[in-house]
């Protein structure tokens, strides 16, 4: 016969221990008896019996308290209280305090057995299904786990194998994955995970990249390798996780776009001379002999269409000279001195227009490191754009300020304004806004020069405008 469960009766009165232990006995249940608190409390911690058995009254505190304590520790235990008297209010306090039953004199044999046993089958029945629901959950938790882990290895195999370099770091810049292209262009050896990424990849780019995009919102960055080899990197942070850089292969492309601008060069270069001889022979025309008023109309519409063209192509020029990269001057120079002199040399053009200028230049601004020309030529462009786009009267605002580590140019007028679609496109080269009015001429080139001038000072610009109310240019560069 199996071993049968064990019972602890907790009683104080022996007379009735006596009799439920004999009932017990004889139903073939192991019997445990305590008489006082600290042998219950040593029976349920090393014998933990199947089910207690406790009177109304036990060590000095009611059975019902001993109950609920119990209960709390070990819940699925069943409790059974022996009272001496039956009472309606009993069976309310047992069921209120989540007791299995109860017993009461007259006490027969067959209804403790019976009280026991209802108990325990009741609690096993119970276990069974928390077992059930337990075993249900863990292996719902199991395929869930095997799933994400399924997923994590997909991830990561796609990664591994596109053919865009990609790096994740932790929040604190260390690496937490690199893919096979990031391995073999930094020649990576090992397991470099866990690592801070400026000690692992030891690349002045890379380094710059991860630093500057630390300081300003930082979408592009060329990495260039002695072989020749360049590629575009974008860091883009993510919250809750750190960082993602991705790495495209621009080679090809640089390739193409310097093929492109030797062309643009050769050919701009080439026109100049033929312009400048038209334009000297407009001037002999006039004086080898008098010509009518027609005639000196023609000449001047000559000149004029020969001097758009010459200033076309001196942008080309300018424009092939800076994407080539030519421009490697660097002096020191005070960005305020040389946007007064900017200011100075418009003066006549905005009293043509009526335009009046609002001027705010923060004293002792730090120097920067650079090609005057370069500068001037970024001031020039913005300021001219501004009084060619604004209305007659209209008012410009320019401010230079410093902020940290950088230099803020900031110029604003009252012109049309530049529909949102499009701002971010007058910047690329020969891009003319749709709005842009037919009476102001240009060549889509001065704003692309300034971009590339901006661009060699590892600087932003960006603009905001509002169609029918104006626009402002923001430049940053570095002083650093
Ligand atoms: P453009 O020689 O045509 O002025 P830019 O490269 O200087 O060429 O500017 C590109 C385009 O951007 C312009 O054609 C114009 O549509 C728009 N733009 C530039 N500056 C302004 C401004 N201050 N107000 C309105 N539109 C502007």
């Amino acid at each position: 016969m199996p071993k049968r469960d064990l019972i602890l009766l907790a009683l104080e009165d022996s007379t009735t221990s006596l009799l439920m232990q004999r009932a017990l006995r004889a139903a073939s249940y192991e019997v445990a008896i305590a008489q006082e608190a600290s042998a219950l409390e040593k029976i349920i911690q090393e014998s933990v019996p199947a089910l207690l058995l406790i009177g109304e009254k036990f060590s000095g505190q009611s059975g019902l308290r001993w109950a609920g304590e119990i209960l709390e520790r070990f819940p699925t235990m069943p409790v059974v209280l022996y009272a001496a008297t039956d009472s309606l209010e009993l069976c309310k306090q047992v069921l209120q305090a989540g007791l299995s039953g109860y017993l009461c004199p007259p006490l027969r044999n067959d209804d403790i057995v019976q009280t026991v046993e209802h108990s325990l089958a009741h609690a096993r029945r119970m276990g069974d299904w928390l077992r059930r629901e337990v075993k249900k959950t863990t292996a719902s938790l199991e395929k869930r786990a095997e799933l994400s882990e399924a997923e994590r290895k997909r991830f990561e195999h796609i990664f591994s194998n596109i053919q865009d370099g990609v790096i994740i770091l932790d929040d604190e810049g260390r690496i937490q994955f690199v893919n096979r292209v990031v391995a073999s262009v930094f020649e990576l050896n090992g397991n470099c995970r866990g690592k801070p990424i400026i000690e692992v990849i030891n690349h002045p780019d890379i380094y710059t990249l991860v630093k500057r995009a630390k300081l300003v919102p930082l979408k592009y960055h060329e990495i260039s390798f002695d072989d020749g080899r360049i590629f575009n990197a974008q860091y883009t942070p993510i919250e809750g996780v750190g960082a993602v850089i991705t790495m495209q292969d621009i080679s090809y492309l640089k390739q193409l776009d310097r093929m492109k601008s030797e062309v643009v060069h050769t050919i701009s270069h080439d026109l100049r001379s033929p312009l400048t001889s038209v334009l000297g022979y407009t001037e002999l025309v006039e004086r080898v002999g008098a010509l009518n008023d027609q005639q000196v109309e023609f000449i001047n519409r000559i000149r004029s269409s020969v001097e758009s063209i010459t200033a076309l192509v001196n942008d080309l020029l300018d424009m092939s000279r800076l994407e080539a990269g030519f421009d490697t001057r660097r002096e020191v120079i005070y960005p305020e001195n040389i946007l007064k002199f900017a200011l100075d040399t418009v003066e006549g053009q905005l009293q043509l227009k009526g335009l009046s200028l609002a001027v705010d230049i923060q004293p002792n601004l730090p120097s920067l490191r650079g090609n005057p020309i370069r500068l001037r030529q970024l001031f020039d462009n913005l300021i001219g754009n501004a009084i060619k786009y604004s209305p007659p009267g209209g008012v410009i605002s320019v401010s230079l300020r410093a902020e940290g580590q950088q230099i803020i140019f900031k110029i604003s007028d009252q012109g049309p304004g530049i529909p949102p679609t499009e701002q971010a496109r007058i910047f690329e080269k020969f891009y003319r806004a749709s709005n842009a009015p037919d009476s102001v001429t240009g060549s889509g080139l001065g704003l692309a020069i300034v971009k590339s001038i901006v661009d060699a000072y590892q600087g932003r610009i960006w603009v905001e405008s509002a169609v029918g109310k104006g626009s402002t240019f923001f430049v940053v560069l570095p002083t650093g």
